[in-house]
């Protein structure tokens, strides 16, 4: 089989998120995506951010209608570290008959360098990167300046159309008071609304 990772906070799972990993999976021709949230840290986890325990929660209630969506919880254990370097060896040693592929937003390999590239490029049959708002295709380059050609042919930029949907704007949306019904499913707005979350 064929299996996107798609690691990321989370906080909260949105439309975009959900829209990536489908419009990823059917680019890619890969049988499924795996959504695997990161436990995060005090540096990720602004005094707005919900639990690991929540997000991972709200990641289950997303998904639970698409078959081809499945959750991991490989990076949330006590010793995660957080690094895709840390966390691919072991879904390698959790799907171990599975070619695995990577996937990420362009404006998160913009943000901060990732560390060791090299190691999570021999781990994955493919690293795919949705396009995101003003990054430019030139800036996802420079990201990969320093790895060998060999190891950069597995780097695809994904055709894929541009979403807006941001966990920032949906965190921001709620402490102000306004709507977030149809940014995110359903039951993610439905159990935020409920349990009051990121107010
Ligand atoms: P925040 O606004 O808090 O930074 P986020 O919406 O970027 O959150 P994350 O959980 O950090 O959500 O994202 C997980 C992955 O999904 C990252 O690789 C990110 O780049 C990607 N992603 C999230 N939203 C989009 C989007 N609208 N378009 C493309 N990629 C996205």
């Amino acid at each position: 089989m064929k299996i996107g990772i798609f690691g990321g906070s989370f906080d909260p799972i949105h439309n975009g998120h959900l829209f990536i990993a489908e419009a990823a999976r059917e680019s890619a021709g890969l049988d499924r995506i795996v959504f695997v949230p990161t436990r995060g840290g005090a540096h990720r986890l602004g005094p707005m951010g919900a639990s690991a325990q929540d997000r991972s929660a709200l990641v289950r209630l997303a998904i639970a209608s698409n078959p081809a969506f499945a959750f991991d919880d490989s990076d949330l254990a006590d010793d995660a570290t957080g690094y895709t370097a840390d966390l691919l060896p072991r879904l390698r040693a959790r799907y171990p008959l599975d070619e695995l592929a990577f996937l990420a937003g362009s404006d998160s390999l913009v943000r901060s360098r990732w560390q060791r590239l090299d190691e999570i490029l021999d781990l994955v049959s493919a690293f795919l990167i949705a396009p995101r708002d003003t990054i430019d295709a030139s800036a996802v380059t420079e990201a990969f300046a320093d790895v060998c050609a060999e190891r950069r042919a597995k780097v695809r930029v994904l055709d894929l159309p541009l979403v807006e949907e941001s966990a920032t704007l949906i965190r921001a949306r709620i402490v102000a008071g306004l709507s977030i019904r149809y940014l995110v499913p359903e039951p993610v707005y439905r159990s935020i609304a409920d349990r009051g979350l990121y107010r």
